[in-house]
């Protein structure tokens, strides 16, 4: 069993808690607006490494020590995407002592994805927005799966860190931010509220591929409006 893997880094140190090794699968359904990621896209596509877990596994442990207080987070592209290897890598990380993150949208709600669960520490699990008719303009799908899936990570008592990125005059308006803090509220395994400013350092990406970039003209994130969404969620009680 392989998994087809876009990139690894070694040092991460934006994607979990700590120092962390990361894994960028190749392969996502979803078509965000602000991806800086497109070149992860097509599952078909060639990538550099197509490894068993065994051997990434051996990759990571050349790194043991470094992320000793950090792990492992395996991000896309949308890493559920390859489950079954997904699953086998996790439980290896986990057995040599390695902490485990999964980074995903939540989209895919099939019983192989909820099985990687088992061997999951922590989840960064991406909202894109909570507004029901913006989310399919946003991203190609609705917002539905995603909200299954917390409910699973609650359900099962697993630790959630969201992750929402900010994308001035789409996904930084107050009345949504507030509605999805409020919401969030509600869950007692969400730990922290990651958020994110929008910013466009993947637009080569899209010039390399001959893909036409779909925010074209949208600004990176302001600093005063990046403070009132914290502020937003402060006010709920939330670590940012
Ligand atoms: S889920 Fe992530 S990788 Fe997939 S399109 Fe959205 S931002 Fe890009």
């Amino acid at each position: 069993m392989v998994g087809k893997i876009h990139s690894l880094e070694s040092f991460g140190t934006v994607d979990g808690p700590g120092i962390r090794f990361v894994v960028f699968m190749q392969g996502c359904p979803l078509r965000c607006l602000y991806c800086h990621n497109p070149d992860t896209w097509e599952i078909h596509r060639e990538t550099p490494y197509q490894l068993e877990p065994e051997a990434l596994l051996a990759e990571v442990l050349r790194y043991k020590n470094f992320i000793v207080k950090g792990g492992v987070t395996v991000t896309g592209g949308e890493p559920l995407l390859q489950p079954v290897f997904l699953k086998a890598f996790f439980r290896l990380c986990q057995e040599n002592g390695i902490h485990t993150a999964l980074d995903t949208s939540g989209y895919i709600c099939s019983e192989k994805a909820f099985e990687v669960l088992d061997y999951v520490n922590l989840v960064l699990l991406d909202i894109k927005t909570f507004d029901s008719t913006l989310h399919p303009r946003l991203t190609g799908v609705g917002r539905e799966n995603t909200l299954i899936f917390l409910n699973k990570l609650e359900n099962r008592q697993i630790p959630v860190w969201i992750r929402h990125v900010l994308v001035p005059g789409l996904t930084d308006e107050d009345q949504s931010l507030e509605a999805l803090a409020q919401f969030l509220s509600a869950y007692k395994m969400v730990q922290k509220v990651e958020l994110l400013p929008y910013h466009t350092l993947g637009v080569h990406k899209y010039e390399a591929l001959g893909i036409p970039y779909p925010l074209k003209g949208t600004e990176p994130l302001s600093k005063e409006r990046l403070e009132n969404a914290q502020n937003i969620f402060r006010k709920w009680g939330f670590k940012i």
